[in-house]
């Protein structure tokens, strides 16, 4: 038996350090490092099946060409020439009249760099292809964070053990962000008073102290709610204030309008449970929030996050390493992107950018002067879309165009794979080199291949490398091998020596980055005001540069037709669209279901188990009824993300789910989703 030292790929903020277990040219099973300390050898359940993943016997180990209509899934195999040849052809041909027309679509299927954001670039950008604006899960806050902040930037993770007062706001932690969870329960035992603040109670929620279950999209009402308080008991830090930040008039302005019962109003809260948490956030050091991408998948997300974002400085909370805020840390890494993706191969071209999140709509778009050519071909890796986009009649409408050319790198026949003209067999992270950076911590990690790939798999960025070559781009970066990706990615920033004997390497980033100022902003200050979002203006509220409350669109109780909102979080035992089809995890997680009240089930007849259809203009959605106070009354939980073809009547949540962005980082708006439900019975 061998051990090898890897990296979860994984879309999650704890970037593990796994080891593989090999025998025989077969993993046999995967553990967590116990050498790494964010890691400390404990995986998640997930991915402590990863073997089971990738020995799974419907792994895709050939490259596929489609026999059968678009989303049937059929499909025979073909040999690797083939199917380059085929695709160099077809990509060529729409190239010769505008690439443009080709767009490339992923997502973090992958978190690595090598395997999501290198050669895949490179050989776009060569093409001329469409660019992606990749939003589909953290550009609102991740936005916002920048304009306050100055960057994905916040408190070292391992410093939540020492704080007091910790706030987990849009998190579940304990489904998402486990080793956080961990470091939590570290401080609660040594006294910490834990808040969870989430429309659902959550398996997280049940752990805390207290749970404020606001209603969706309220979030940056209840910050500037915070606010007030702090202002009237004067629980600033005005040291810290007036050196630190900018443009604290004019918030404190606006926060004095946010009074406990206008709060309790909108977020459907208690009064006396606004000025407890105020109290403790003020008066308790040091205190720390882990806010998490939940609650800026609404209308005003971004405006929501700078709210949020604010509050240690008004407080000092950065003064100590236990203190401050995290959303992201990735903007703590040196990444060398430019090394990895080549941006001079676009030759002086700048090609149109289309937004992930509105792929149902963008499929379906004729050629405009406005939009340039209608989408002729799409290259799909590390990314789901069928299932995981908004609106799914729209985007499985748009995949299932006879004119649209499709190519999907995949392990498995996902949705979205049952739409492609041809798919590659791909490999997965036991099987290729890559280099990692984190969002939840401040390491490198760095994966080797713990097997040889199996079938015909070939890595992403093998798949492109050959493609390069298939359509005869001779540039010598498309010679790079993976490992020399893998050493490209930091540069001389980080020694690649130690990530090869150790699998990984620690970031200087300071324990405490904030403590005297000098944040990455333009002004090196906390920026309540933004200038360069009040230049923008043309984003509703982002208008005058303060944070604000931005309603939801769709705000429950507001639609005669459809009074429910609906968020969709993600499923215990699921990354997103991952692992739905590992039987075990399939087995834990029984079938989707959708969470809601008592008072709200009885209103409509809905008895326990009971198939519902919960349905909008947008289309409608079958599930199984649990009946639970982990939905409040007004607001249902449609757990995520299930693959269409395993749901009940091909369908998932996102059948329900809009197109409509958010108001900073144009990304999806996932939790900003009015519904009704009832009962199938009475359909
Ligand atoms: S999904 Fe997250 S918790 Fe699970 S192994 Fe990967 S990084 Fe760790």
């Amino acid at each position: 038996m061998t051990e090898v030292v890897g990296a979860c790929p994984h879309d999650c903020p704890d970037t593990c350090s796994l080891i593989t277990m090999v025998q025989d040219g077969r993993a046999v099973r995967v553990r967590g490092n116990p050498a790494h300390p964010p890691t400390d050898g404990v995986l998640c359940a997930k991915v402590s099946r990863y073997a089971e993943r990738t020995h799974h016997p419907q792994r895709v180990l050939t490259p596929l060409k489609r026999v059968g209509a678009k989303g049937e899934g059929r499909f025979e195999p073909i040999g690797w020439d083939a199917a380059l040849d085929e695709i160099a052809q077809r990509l060529g041909a729409i190239a010769a009249r505008d690439p443009q027309a080709i767009l490339p679509y992923s997502y973090a299927g992958t978190m690595g760099l090598v395997q999501g954001e290198s050669m895949d670039r490179r050989f776009f950008h060569r093409l001329g292809a469409s660019l992606l604006d990749r939003t589909i899960c953290s550009t609102a806050g991740g936005e916002a964070l920048t304009h306050t902040l100055g960057g994905k930037v916040g408190m070292k993770v391992e410093f939540f053990a020492e704080s007091r007062l910790i706030l987990v706001w849009g998190s579940n932690s304990i489904t998402s962000n486990l080793h956080f969870w961990r470091l939590a329960q570290q401080a609660r035992r040594a006294g910490a008073r834990l808040v969870c603040i989430d429309p659902r109670r959550t398996e997280t929620a049940d752990k805390c102290d207290e749970h404020i279950a606001l209603l969706p999209g309220t979030d940056g009402a209840l910050a500037l709610g915070l606010m007030h308080q702090l202002i009237v008991n004067d629980w600033l830090d005005h040291d810290y204030i007036e050196h630190h930040t900018l443009g604290w008039p004019a918030l404190k302005e606006r926060a004095m309008l946010w009074n406990p019962k206008r709060v309790a109003q909108v977020c459907g809260v208690p009064e006396a449970q606004i000025i407890e948490l105020a109290r403790a956030y003020g008066t308790t050091k040091p205190a720390a929030i882990r806010v998490n991408y939940g609650l800026q998948r609404c209308a005003g997300g971004g405006n929501a996050m700078r709210a949020v974002a604010c509050l240690p400085a008004l407080t000092g909370a950065w003064r100590h390493r236990a203190g401050g805020l995290l959303l992201s840390t990735s903007g703590h890494y040196p990444v060398e992107r430019a090394a990895l993706q080549r941006p001079e191969l676009l030759a002086g071209r700048t090609p149109r950018t289309l937004n992930m999140s509105t792929i149902g709509a963008d499929l379906l778009r004729p050629a405009s002067p406005e939009f340039g050519p209608a989408v002729q071909a799409l290259v799909v890796y590390n990314s789901n879309p069928v299932a995981v986009a908004p609106e799914s009649r729209q985007v499985a409408a748009g995949f299932a165009r006879e004119d649209l050319f499709t190519v999907v790198l995949e392990h498995f026949l996902t949705d979205t794979a049952d739409h492609a003209d041809i798919v590659l067999p791909a490999t997965t992270q036991l099987e290729h080199w890559d280099v990692h950076l984190s969002y939840g911590h401040t390491d490198v990690l760095l994966n080797r291949p713990a097997i040889a790939p199996l079938g015909q798999a070939r890595s992403n960025a093998q798949i492109f490398r050959d493609l390069a070559a298939r359509m005869g781009f001779d540039e010598p970066c498309f010679a790079d091998g993976d490992e020399a990706l893998c050493r490209q990615a930091y540069g001389n920033k980080v020694d690649f020596d130690v990530l090869l004997q150790d699998g990984f390497a620690r970031l200087a980033v300071p324990d405490a980055p904030f403590a005297d100022g000098g944040f990455p902003t333009a002004s090196g200050r906390c920026e309540f005001f933004s200038a360069a979002l009040a230049r923008r203006g043309d984003a509703g509220a982002v208008g005058d540069g303060l944070p604000n409350h931005v309603p939801n669109r769709e705000v429950a109780g507001a639609h005669p037709a459809y009074p429910l909102a609906m968020i969709s979080p993600p499923a215990r035992n699921f990354l997103n669209s991952s692992f739905v089809n590992v039987q075990s995890l399939r087995d834990m997680e029984g079938e989707p279901l959708l969470e809601i009240h008592p008072d709200d089930a009885a209103a409509r007849g809905i008895a326990s188990a009971q198939l519902v259809r919960v349905f909008n203009d947008r289309g409608e959605y079958r599930v199984k009824a649990h009946i639970s106070t982990r939905a409040r009354p007004g607001v249902v939980n449609g757990l995520g993300i299930w693959w269409r073809k395993l749901g009940v009547a091909g369908t998932n949540v996102n059948e329900v789910t809009s197109q409509q962005l958010t108001d900073i980082g144009r990304g999806p708006t996932f939790y900003d989703c009015a519904v009704q439900v009832a009962s199938l019975d009475s359909a």
